[in-house]
């Protein structure tokens, strides 16, 4: 639903946040921030954090009345409060930070102590990963690996079309943006080697994905419908599920990945919540078969979401290798976590769902390495010369995400970025 704090008529006071390209008055994400002290709850407004547990302490904002739920090291307090309490903390901030609430902007002192210059802060993993599920939710990138390991006749596997098709991956690697990603040991088995070897990967690819942050618990048993998962979605953000493509190949039969995505996935640091993100819903594509009923939607729950990928090579400057939107994803988060529990899988506060890696129809959209060099045939040019057929060491991957559209303000996700090093054999 649009309300006032969608209003692109509307600025905030804050300097610099009107016109902010990412974080203006109408976006408000949540994250964890600590500026030499505790980590504690804000929300990024313009080249500033909005520090939530001094509002709170202040009395400015309240969303539970018997507890504090932002000087916490996690979002997932707050996020236990429900649907109802975020909406009313996201109407008190827009009006505070808006000024038609004076509280903040008329006391200096407060104000001073409430708003951390960005630059001065480090920004901490924003929630408690409850659990982490991948899903496959692109049928460009489904169609693109399928006809690398398949052949283009039999590219999408006989469920793609019916089911969000997942897997059950960590939780206790999921990491925030800047945190180093060290290349992975395992086996590989070459398709002419004759024994398997345990090595460093040669084959290091990121994939990018969006990834949904559930709010609302479930409890076992219970399905959710299409409209009950959207309203139990409280943000999303942007996700690199890094994956050793050789690990993969010889493990994943008949299982699924399990070393190949475990060792690593890097989350950006602040969550944009499903309300800042209402005028960018969009239909999704058009079904090519019949969904079965518990997976159809009501409402249009995909994302006008614009995304990029910059590679830099160690010391080098950055190139960006590719370009597309999650606006095409075959399914959207709702429908992943409807049929997540749709067998009664329970869900807790603070689950992350995977997208899925997003793919475009077009060469330059693809979101991985396997797909931009085609499993190593056409490796992708960089900026200082070289060619990265897969990722090497000192390579820094950098995903962006925002939205933009005609009537509304821009709402951009940052960035979340990574370097890979050395492996330790
Ligand atoms: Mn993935």
């Amino acid at each position: 639903m649009r309300d006032e704090t969608h209003d692109p008529a509307r600025a905030s006071w804050v300097e610099g946040a009107a016109g902010h390209p990412d974080f203006a008055l109408q976006n408000l994400p949540y994250g964890v921030f600590s500026a030499g002290d505790a980590p504690r709850v804000g929300v990024a407004i313009g080249d500033h954090i909005a520090d939530l547990a001094t509002l709170e302490a202040a009395g400015l904002v309240r969303p539970d009345p018997d507890r504090t739920v932002f000087d916490a090291a996690a979002l997932n307090p707050f996020m236990a409060l429900g649907p109802p309490a975020w909406l009313a903390t996201r109407r008190a901030l827009s009006r505070l930070l808006g000024g038609e609430d004076g509280r903040l902007k008329d006391d200096p002192a407060l104000a001073a102590r409430a708003l951390v210059p960005a630059a001065r802060a480090r920004l901490h993993m924003p929630f408690a990963v409850a659990e982490y599920t991948d899903f496959y939710a692109s049928r460009e990138h489904a169609t693109n690996v399928g006809t690398m390991f398949r052949g283009a006749d039999h590219a999408l596997p006989a469920n793609w079309l019916h089911i969000p098709i997942g897997y059950n991956g960590r939780a206790s690697t999921v990491v925030v943006s800047g945190t180093d990603i060290v290349r992975p040991m395992g086996q590989l088995k070459g398709a002419r080697d004759r024994a398997p070897r345990f090595a460093p990967c040669e084959r290091l690819d990121f994939e990018l994905e969006v990834g949904a942050v559930v709010g609302v618990p479930s409890a076992m048993g219970t399905r959710l419908t299409t409209a009950e998962a959207d309203a139990a979605i409280f943000g999303y953000v942007l996700l690199n599920d890094w994956s050793a493509r050789d690990i993969q190949v010889w493990e994943y039969v008949p299982l699924g990945p399990f070393q190949a995505k475990a060792f690593a996935t890097s989350i950006s640091p602040w969550v944009v919540t499903a309300a800042a993100l209402e005028p960018f819903r969009v239909a999704p594509p058009e079904r090519a078969v019949p969904l079965l009923g518990y997976l159809v939607e009501e409402t249009p729950n995909n994302l006008d979401l614009s995304l990029t990928v910059d590679l830099a090579p160690a010391g080098g400057a950055a190139r960006t290798v590719s370009r597309t939107n999650a606006r095409g994803l075959y399914f959207s988060a709702a429908q992943q976590l409807a049929h997540h529990s749709a067998c009664g899988c329970a869900m807790r506060v603070g689950d992350l769902l995977g997208s899925g890696t997003v793919s475009g129809p077009e060469a330059g959209s693809w979101g991985s390495l396997l797909e931009l060099g085609w499993n190593g045939t056409t490796p992708v040019p960089l900026a200082d010369g070289t060619t990265r057929a897969f990722l090497e060491d000192g390579d820094t991957l950098t995903l962006r995400g925002w939205c933009e559209r005609e009537g509304a303000v821009r709402i951009g996700f940052g960035a979340v970025g990574g370097t890979v090093l050395p492996a330790r054999p």
